[in-house]
């Protein structure tokens, strides 16, 4: 692997327009490091792209030497997967974005974060809809699908692409659009990074500058009847809706009452889309009928709610999830939420509940990679902790919570929440478009060179396993 690698450099040295970093070189530490600090590895070579050329040429030698490689854009990867010991090409240098805002439309680099593309598309009063941390990455995030604050009102990230360029696994450069193969387009909504690096998006964009935003506290007596009315509520909601609530022990923090810190909460989090006058009323409605402690309703820009989570979700820290979908939240499933977030090792463990539906659902289940639409409750465990002695007591509690509530889920899950154990529930993300998503991995990749995903494996090379 060391001499590939060096032979790699040599032959890209000449002619790369980016950085070649190996280990040793100044800024190879930093570069190196990716969101989740339980993946560390030593990659004995990052190429930092600075155009497609470069991308081409990188794919072109790594692949035909058979070399370990990693693609990354923001390094959010829960499982970890843009990092190994092998090669890494980096797109961070490619972080463009073009607006055309009289088309609103826009097109996106393969290395920008969702920050970059919100700075650009605000500057024209538009949004494209997507996560809910600004530091993560847009490609990721868009080829796993994606969803965030927008989604009830204007779908997935993914059901707003109408284009992407990417350089394939012999280095050739293939545009998917719903005309040119079509195929690919497909399965490059839902179906992650398996097809190759994708180095544009072409987005549509929506008129959006601000939101009403309403946050509630309830406190664990509460928590049963909050839920069940969330549930109830959210089944007849309008698409300007979006309520998150998230279970967790309430922090020490000055706007947490004395007497709730550290105590098992859910916090609401409501946010309104459409015409702010008649929001304020529908949220504090909304509210009101769950009966949450305290409620605190205000406007806020789109960037200010799109930054708003950014530090509760640092680089470095330790980082663990189970994710899952509940096509409906009895009350049997509701007493284990409630049970569980009374067992949460620590303040910054948290059970994540979405509602998805609206738009999400307006799209068929064989119209994109990405699958079922139909279960609009999701369920994210996310367990957070600081240093490898607590690794065992987080990890248990995240599976073993996730165990107990499986039964009632069903089956499926959002690639950008799957942990990096959980290869074997790949085929569970697919189900019914199994056959169709192995059909294009296996034509566009059929050495499965882009393996460091959710990874799908090429027919010639599931037959060698059997
Ligand atoms: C703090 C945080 C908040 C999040 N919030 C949300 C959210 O609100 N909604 C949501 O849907 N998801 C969310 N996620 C999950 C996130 O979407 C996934 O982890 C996603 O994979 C991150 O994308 P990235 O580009 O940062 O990751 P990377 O780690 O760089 O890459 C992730 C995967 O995508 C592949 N990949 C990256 N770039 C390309 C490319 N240009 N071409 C081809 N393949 C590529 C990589 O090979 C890898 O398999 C969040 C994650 C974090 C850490």
């Amino acid at each position: 692997m060391v001499e590939a690698c060096e032979e790699i450099y040599s032959s890209l040295r000449p002619k790369f327009k980016g950085g070649l970093l190996r280990p040793g070189d100044a800024g190879y530490e930093e570069a190196r490091a990716i969101w989740n600090g339980m993946v560390a590895r030593t990659p004995r070579l990052i190429a930092r792209c600075a155009d497609i050329s470069d991308i081409q040429s990188t794919v072109r030698v790594a692949s035909s030497a058979g070399i370990l490689t990693a693609i990354r854009c923001g390094g959010h990867s829960l499982a970890g997967f843009s990092t190994c010991d092998g090669m890494v090409i980096d797109l961070s240098r490619m972080r463009q974005v073009v607006v055309d805002t009289d088309k609103r439309r826009a097109r996106i680099a393969g290395g920008c974060l969702l920050g970059s593309v919100d700075a650009a598309t605000q500057k024209a009063g538009l949004v494209f809809p997507s996560g809910v941390v600004s530091h993560t990455g847009a490609s990721g995030l868009i080829l796993g699908g994606g969803t965030g604050w927008l989604a009830r009102r204007f779908g997935l990230s993914c059901d707003n692409v109408e284009g992407f360029t990417l350089v394939t696994a012999d280095g050739s450069i293939v545009r998917a659009t719903a005309k040119e193969n079509p195929d690919l387009f497909w399965a490059l909504r839902g179906g992650g990074g398996n097809f190759g690096v994708v180095m544009e998006f072409e987005v549509r964009l929506h008129p959006l500058t601000s939101v009403v935003l309403a946050e509630g506290l309830t406190p664990e007596s509460g928590i049963r009847l909050l839920l069940q009315c969330w549930r109830d509520f959210m089944a007849e909601a309008p698409i300007e809706l979006k309520w998150n609530i998230d279970l967790r022990l309430a922090a020490h923090k000055n706007k947490v009452p004395a007497e709730l810190r550290g105590q098992p909460v859910a916090g609401s989090s409501l946010i309104w889309t459409g015409d702010p006058d008649s929001g304020r009323t529908f949220l504090q409605r909304a509210l009101s009928l769950c009966r949450p402690d305290s409620v605190n309703t205000r406007v806020v820009s789109f960037l200010g709610l799109q930054t708003m989570a950014d530090s509760d979700f640092p680089h470095g820290r330790r980082y663990y999830t189970k994710s899952g979908y509940f096509t409906y939240l009895d009350d049997s499933s509701i007493d284990r939420l409630v049970e569980a977030t009374v067992s949460i090792p620590s303040q910054d463990n948290q059970i994540e509940l979405a509602y998805l539906g609206g738009s999400v659902a307006q799209v068929g289940a064989d119209e994109t990679a990405f699958g079922d639409r139909s279960a609009p409750f999701v369920l994210t465990l996310l367990s957070n902790w600081s240093g490898p002695s607590a690794d065992a007591t987080n990890i248990s509690w995240t599976r073993g919570f996730f165990t107990k509530l499986r039964p009632a889920m069903k089956p499926g899950v959002h690639i950008n929440f799957m942990s990096g154990d959980e290869q074997d529930r790949v085929p569970e993300v697919y189900r019914q478009r199994w056959e169709q998503i192995v059909a294009v991995k296996s034509h566009y990749d059929p050495n499965n060179f882009f393996r460091l995903n959710q990874n799908i494996l090429p027919r010639k090379l599931a037959a060698n396993r059997e």
